[in-house]
């Protein structure tokens, strides 16, 4: 069941002002491709057909990587966005990936999927919505004994960030921490840490250069409405802020493997 506070979430404006602001981008999180080709690269005994979840999928950029290095997988894709499974639905029907990709509307903390079904477990820039300790913890049970898991997460890159990227970081996102102190968190949520890679600056920068791009068709889509002038001017503040500080935080790639 999704909890009172998702179902809140889900029926506000703000809410809906996300999905039609990010729908039209191919990926709704900064993100690196090398970095995740070499995550996957660790996950070195993965079957050929394996069962992948991709969880906070958002519009499947990264699901259709998965489903192209993995010819044989098996993905199921979640995201509680309905504009981007509506958009991630559409866009594979009839197409091969359609067989192989199965994309759900809901919420990843009320998963619908088999215990212990999983080899796989992939979540790029999501599981803070629900807690990085307790959402590993809770998608351990979908996982194999031996699975996989690879996650981004916001994390602290150097000591004594300045207070205002400290207050910026506390209002939103509270859990942030250094990557070290992520791994033991894997650990106590019953994973072997195998690895964490810092994702690098130019993963920032492209995604931000999408958002940027997206403003102006946004605002005129929605008239100039006060509320989407004001999540316009957040977008901005977030990246001006990213640019500024950037030396002090960013994500890091970890993987770890179900014990
Ligand atoms: N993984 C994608 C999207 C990252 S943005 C990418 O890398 O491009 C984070 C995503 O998490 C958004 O699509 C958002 O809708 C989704 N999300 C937030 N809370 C969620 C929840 N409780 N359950 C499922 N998805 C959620």
């Amino acid at each position: 069941m999704m909890n009172n506070e998702t179902l809140n979430i889900t029926h506000s404006h703000e809410f809906k002002l996300l999905g039609d602001f990010f729908r039209c981008l191919e990926r709704q999180g900064p993100f690196y491709l090398p970095l995740a080709r070499q995550a996957l690269t660790y996950c070195a005994e993965l079957p050929a057909r394996a069962q992948i979840a991709d969880l906070g999928c958002g519009t499947g950029g990264q699901t259709r990587q998965l489903a192209r290095a993995l010819p044989h997988a098996v993905i199921t894709a979640v995201d509680l966005m309905p504009a981007f499974t509506e958009r991630f639905e559409q866009e594979i029907a009839g197409t091969e990936l359609e067989r192989r990709i199965t994309v759900l509307n809901r919420s990843m903390d009320a998963l619908s999927l088999a215990p212990k079904s999983l080899d796989l477990i992939w979540s790029e820039g999501a599981i803070a919505h629900i807690g990085f300790e307790e959402g590993l913890r809770y998608w351990g049970r979908f996982l194999k004994p031996g699975g996989y898991v690879v996650v981004t997460e916001a994390t602290w890159f150097r000591e004594n960030p300045p207070a205002e990227v400290v207050r910026f970081w506390n209002e939103n996102y509270p859990d942030i921490t250094t990557a070290a102190e992520k791994t033991a968190a894997m650990q106590r949520a019953g994973y072997l840490p195998i690895a964490r890679m810092p994702m690098p600056e130019a993963g920032w920068m492209d995604y931000y250069r999408t958002v940027e791009a997206r403003y102006e068709g946004f605002l005129r889509e929605q008239n100039f409405q006060e509320k989407a002038q004001s999540l316009v001017d957040r977008l901005r503040h977030e990246a001006h802020l990213y640019d500024r500080f950037k030396a002090y935080y960013g994500y890091t790639y970890f993987i770890g493997r179900k014990v």
